[in-house]
């Protein structure tokens, strides 16, 4: 969500505005920091950067600082009490407002530093101020919809998004066949709880995430379909035919849970019980046999008791998840769980992680080890570090496939032969240098070399 966001920052600045984009922040005329409060050690970092920062700005007093996403809706005003060299602090629903923000810096030829803060959250008016997304690659998020209406008791994001609302349908799937027409493929529908869209036709009538994902997949060229994140209450039979019925639906759903336990689901306001959790995945096998599933777990909840975390280890058996973003539960402030007496000790907490983590590495390793021989559909996405030469292409379980090729099917889908299966497992100390991200790290991603006996267009 928080990359959907730089990226949008980048296009509105990019477009109309004529800045052009540096890694260097001591070329740098404008530094922009999107931020992420989700837990604390996330929000920390916000702090530790902006010193760094201020350094820089003590040398060119000219350089504009300024603080987007969820840390700055939580703090607002705050951030200036802390760091008082910073210019602006807007949120993630009036980041379209940057351009504005920055002309009114400065004033009739002299510079007013008037520091500027806007964390409004102005209905949805932000999509129609966004330019079009300009695309690299191949692969693209588009938000469907924005903020979350759910208010788990530990969640802050509510507070610092707002409440759900969906993007309207029309301006979806214009946005996606306009990405289409720029050589995108896949697709990845992006919003707190996706499968909560109701967006609305032109008519005024409403649709259905399902609706929504059938229009999608009806645009030429999107060859797969992804989407993140959706919660269990709403996983409706539509959505599950909706698996069944569409080629370009990636089968592989994340679909966070965060515990296994009824007497946690209800202290975190989950508003289901596991067993809603388990009938929804028996069904959705059902219905695409091979289909696998990830999940987010929280580790540590205020009472988690080991009955508790035995219910989650219970789950991850019945499931057999795939992978998973799992943390211990981190209080946030001014979320009703924050309240909540916690006596489990620390020690514990990171144990019962571990044990999660370790049971669940254990899967992701078993499932590609029993990839070994099949052919996978892969996006060629790029050409490959590791073996000079060969192309990555990305299966539809997320898996990374290295194969002989030529650059010229970057883009393409092709179906390749897996020859040989690298599990790496990053949660071991020293990750492998081509494991290129976080995400990737955390998920202990695999390597599977390949070749390639067919290939053909996205559909
Ligand atoms: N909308 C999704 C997930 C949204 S937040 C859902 O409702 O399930 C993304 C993930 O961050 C969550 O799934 C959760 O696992 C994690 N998270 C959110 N708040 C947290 C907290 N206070 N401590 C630890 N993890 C948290």
């Amino acid at each position: 969500m928080n990359e959907y966001d730089s990226s949008r920052m980048r296009d509105l600045l990019g477009d109309s505005h004529g800045f052009v984009r540096t890694d260097n922040p001591d070329e740098a005329d404008v530094l922009l920091l999107n931020t992420c409060s989700i837990r604390e050690k996330a929000q920390e970092k916000v702090f530790s950067e902006l010193g760094r920062w201020h350094k820089l700005k003590k040398s060119r007093p000219d350089v504009v600082i300024g603080v987007g996403g969820c840390v700055a809706s939580q703090e607002g005003e705050g951030i200036l009490k802390r760091a008082p060299y910073v210019d602006l602090v807007f949120g993630p629903q009036t980041l379209h407002r940057l351009p504005q923000m920055l002309n009114d810096l400065s004033g009739d030829g002299e510079r007013k530093r008037i520091s500027q803060v806007d964390v409004s959250f102005p209905e949805i008016e932000k999509f129609d101020f966004l330019p079009e997304p300009r695309i690299e690659g191949h692969k693209a998020f588009v938000s469907i919809m924005e903020g979350c209406s759910k208010y788990c008791t530990f969640c802050v994001v509510p507070y610092t998004r707002g409440e759900e609302v969906s993007r309207p349908f029309d301006d979806v799937i214009a946005e996606v066949a306009q990405i289409a027409r720029q050589g995108v493929r896949e697709v990845t529908l992006l919003g707190q709880n996706v499968n909560g869209y109701y967006g609305s036709f032109h008519d005024g009538s409403i649709c259905n995430f399902a609706a929504l994902l059938r229009a999608v997949a009806a645009v030429p060229g999107i060859g797969r379909i992804r989407y993140t994140t959706s919660h269990p209450l709403e996983f409706n039979d539509d959505l599950i035919a909706a698996h069944a019925e569409l080629p370009q639906l990636a089968a592989h759903v994340h679909l966070p849970v965060q515990s296994g336990s009824d007497r946690i689901l209800a202290a975190m306001k989950r508003n289901h019980e596991i067993s809603v959790y388990r009938d929804t995945i028996t069904r959705l096998k059902a219905a695409k046999p091979g289909i696998e599933l990830s999940s987010d777990f929280i580790i540590g909840f205020p009472g988690e008791s080991e009955q508790d975390f035995q219910d989650t280890m219970d789950l991850v058996d019945f499931v057999g998840f795939d992978h998973s973003y799992s943390f211990i539960y981190s209080k946030r402030p001014g979320t009703p769980a924050a309240e909540l007496p916690d006596d489990t000790p620390e020690a514990l907490k990171k144990q019962r992680l571990n044990i999660l983590q370790t049971q669940i590495a254990r899967n992701t390793g078993r499932k590609t080890e029993a990839m070994l021989g099949s052919v996978q559909r892969v996006l060629v996405d790029r050409p490959s570090t590791r073996f000079p030469g060969w192309l990555i292409g990305i299966a539809e379980n997320t898996r990374w496939i290295h194969f002989p090729g030529d650059a010229a099917l970057i883009g393409r889908f092709a179906d390749v032969q897996v020859t040989g299966v690298e599990s790496i497992n990053a949660l071991s100390a020293g990750a492998p240098l081509w494991v290129e991200s976080e995400a990737e790290a955390q998920i202990g991603m695999a390597v599977l070399p390949g070749r390639i006996p067919l290939w053909h267009e996205a559909r």
